[in-house]
């Protein structure tokens, strides 16, 4: 289970590049009737549809609120994190851990599933909670990793010459203080066979005072390739600061990718999805995956069916250029590549 906010790093509490975005995170909404609130949307209207007792709890930053839509129940942000009491649903095929990594996890927050590519849990902490998340279940509090782990996780890839490329994974790499990342950064470029670290995020989306300049410093100061995979999901997002926010990273040579998840009534349209992949590389991005939902436990209200996406992939090919086509893909447990869906 992701265990909340990592404000109690002690490494660096008294770090000053790292004051701005946590004092963001600690102001971050924490309860429904709040959110709804902050929205102008009527509790009693609305409330009844709202699951107040969730083990997965709200967590929603204020920036993120910002950008959606006073008044709209179907806000395509708003749904991506709000509790709705259709996630008590217990629907066929939805289970903890959709996608096998549990299986895949070859030591403490280690998942080794493709060829080349080892994935690290980094942190159980995320900025945002998504209602869809596959690793809502995830017992994060045994696989983040303390130094001794740490130490054993670098031997492990230290010791297997076919990782090219290390993943940092969690919850969410950038929820880390700077002298955690930074030092695990420098651990792995440090790695010869290790030739780029790709970060999966979904902060920059709503912190974009994360990426401070101290941080782009010393990220600008690796010597190895690095990948940023964004995970937006909607282009109401995308406002100009995430743009701009983007181009530091650009300016020192980071490549940036898009992931999404399909989701019923957020983002299953073509017009959307379009929408989506232009203003993404208006940023900078360029559409990577797009993933059909995992069947995780709670999420079977999100699910788009089969018919629909196979529809949604023609239109996109017949509306966008190929290199803003996202992949459609779904992830089967114990296969040794993420499934096209076709
Ligand atoms: C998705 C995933 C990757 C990355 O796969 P790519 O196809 O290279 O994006 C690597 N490891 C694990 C465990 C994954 O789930
Ligand atoms: S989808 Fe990503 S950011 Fe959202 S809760 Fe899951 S791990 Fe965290």
């Amino acid at each position: 289970m992701i265990t909340g906010i990592a404000l109690q790093d002690k490494d660096d509490s008294h770090e000053r590049h790292n004051t701005v975005w946590k004092s963001a995170l600690a102001s971050a909404v924490r309860d429904p009737q709040h959110l709804l609130k902050l929205l102008d949307l009527d509790e009693k209207k609305y409330l009844d549809q709202v699951s107040l007792s969730e083990q997965f709890k709200v967590l929603v930053p204020l920036s993120y609120v910002a950008k959606m839509k006073k008044g709209d129940w179907h806000d395509p942000l708003l749904r991506q994190v709000l509790p709705l009491k259709a996630e008590g649903i217990k629907a066929f095929g939805f289970l903890s851990d959709p996608v096998g990594d549990l299986n895949a996890e070859v030591s403490s927050g280690v998942l080794q599933k493709y060829h080349g590519r080892v994935l690290l849990i980094t942190t159980g902490a995320c900025a945002v909670h998504c209602r869809y998340c596959f690793r809502r279940h995830f017992p994060y509090v045994n696989s983040v990793p303390d130094k001794v782990q740490w130490q054993q996780t670098l031997a492990g890839i230290k010791s297997d010459e076919t990782i090219t490329e290390v993943i940092l994974s969690g919850g969410d790499p950038l929820m880390l203080s700077d002298v955690r990342l930074r030092a695990m950064c420098q651990d792995l470029a440090d790695i010869p066979h290790v030739t780029t670290l790709r970060f999966h995020t979904r902060v920059p989306l709503f912190l974009a005072e994360r990426l401070t300049p101290h941080f782009i410093q010393w990220l600008s100061e690796l010597t190895i390739k690095i990948v940023m995979v964004m995970h937006a999901n909607h282009a109401n997002e995308l406002d100009n600061e995430f743009e701009i926010s983007m181009t530091k990273l650009l300016r020192i040579g980071v490549t940036l990718l898009n992931q999404s998840v399909l989701l019923k009534n957020i983002n299953d349209d073509a017009d959307k999805l379009v929408l989506l992949s232009q203003r993404l590389f208006e940023c900078g991005i360029l559409p990577y995956y797009l993933h059909q939902l995992d069947k995780v436990q709670g999420a079977a209200h999100f699910e788009v069916s089969n018919d629909k996406v196979k529809r949604l992939q023609q239109q996109l090919r017949e509306r966008l250029p190929g290199y803003l086509v996202p992949r459609f893909v779904r992830e089967v447990s114990g296969k040794r590549y993420k499934q096209p869906l076709e």
